[in-house]
């Protein structure tokens, strides 16, 4: 396995909590995540963040070269996903109908390069979604890079809204709140709660399908900006389309006012289903 520089240190999935199983293989112990407050993101700034370090450093081109999160996401087009991207997938660890282990060969057949599972309120399918990649990466398949993914319900401007994160450490105590299978109460339930989180567990927070709410995306996504989201999804199918595409018009929408805010842009399938491909 090729273990670039700055990779290697976390070549394992990094503390799992939900999964008493081998935690990972033997090659690389397990080195906590961040401690510190992730250095911005925000904008150009986050290219060197120490939090950058993937899940797993599987057998890609990527991993070896030790692409930062935000330089993948500088990079997110209409084009991206299906095929190349998928920052949001849902697994049976929460409301999902793949099994994890299902959900990585599936990523790994369509050639995806990077990949986040983000099941509400649970990092469960991350451990076995790794090792699947593992061991298709040992037989010599091109996997994607996998990383740490979740989504959040949170209020945000009264609203109640999803968070992606990506890229935690999901050993941090930090997120603890929010890896109970339902969402948070109280407190927690706040979106500037969930962002600062995020951010002291070292992940990028991200507002979900910015289009599918009760107030105008526009709105929520200044709002967002002013909370220090990282960005937002920009490309989903809101008129869930029988191969997934980005919606036309509100994507676009979507995107141009992230890019004039300075916000990174992610792209995501949202499957629920038992095609990554779909919705
Ligand atoms: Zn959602
Ligand atoms: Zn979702």
């Amino acid at each position: 396995m090729p273990a670039g520089a700055g990779s290697a240190k976390r070549l394992g999935p990094r503390g799992l909590v939900a999964d008493p199983a081998p935690m990972a293989p033997a090659q690389a112990p397990l080195v906590p995540g961040p401690t510190g407050p992730r250095v911005q993101t925000r904008s150009t700034a986050g290219n060197n963040r120490p939090g950058a370090s993937p899940v797993a450093g599987l057998a890609s081109a990527a991993a070896a070269n030790g692409t930062s999160l935000v330089e993948v996401l500088q990079g997110v087009h209409g084009g991206s996903c299906p095929g190349e991207l998928n920052f949001h997938c849902h697994t049976l660890h929460s409301d999902g109908s793949l099994k994890p282990e299902d959900l990585a060969s599936q990523a790994a057949d369509l050639g995806l390069r990077h990949l986040a599972i983000t099941d509400h309120h649970s990092t469960a399918a991350l451990a076995p979604a790794w090792q699947t990649l593992e061991r298709l990466g040992d037989q010599g398949s091109t996997v994607p890079r996998l990383w740490s993914g979740i989504e959040i319900s949170c209020l945000l401007e009264g609203c109640l809204v999803h968070v992606l994160g990506l890229d935690f450490d999901p050993s941090a105590p930090d997120l603890e709140p929010y890896v109970q299978g339902q969402a948070p109460v109280g407190q927690a339930l706040r979106a500037e709660q969930v962002v600062e989180r995020l951010h002291g567990a070292g992940g990028l927070a991200l507002l979900a399908h910015p289009g599918r709410y009760r107030k105008p995306f526009s709105s929520l996504i200044d709002a967002a900006a002013v909370l220090g989201f990282d960005g937002a999804e920009a490309y989903y199918d809101y008129a869930m389309a029988p191969s997934w595409q980005p919606t036309p018009l509100v994507c676009e929408a979507i995107a141009s006012q992230l890019e004039k805010l300075g916000l990174l842009r992610s792209c995501g399938t949202d499957t629920h289903g038992l095609a990554l491909h779909g919705r």
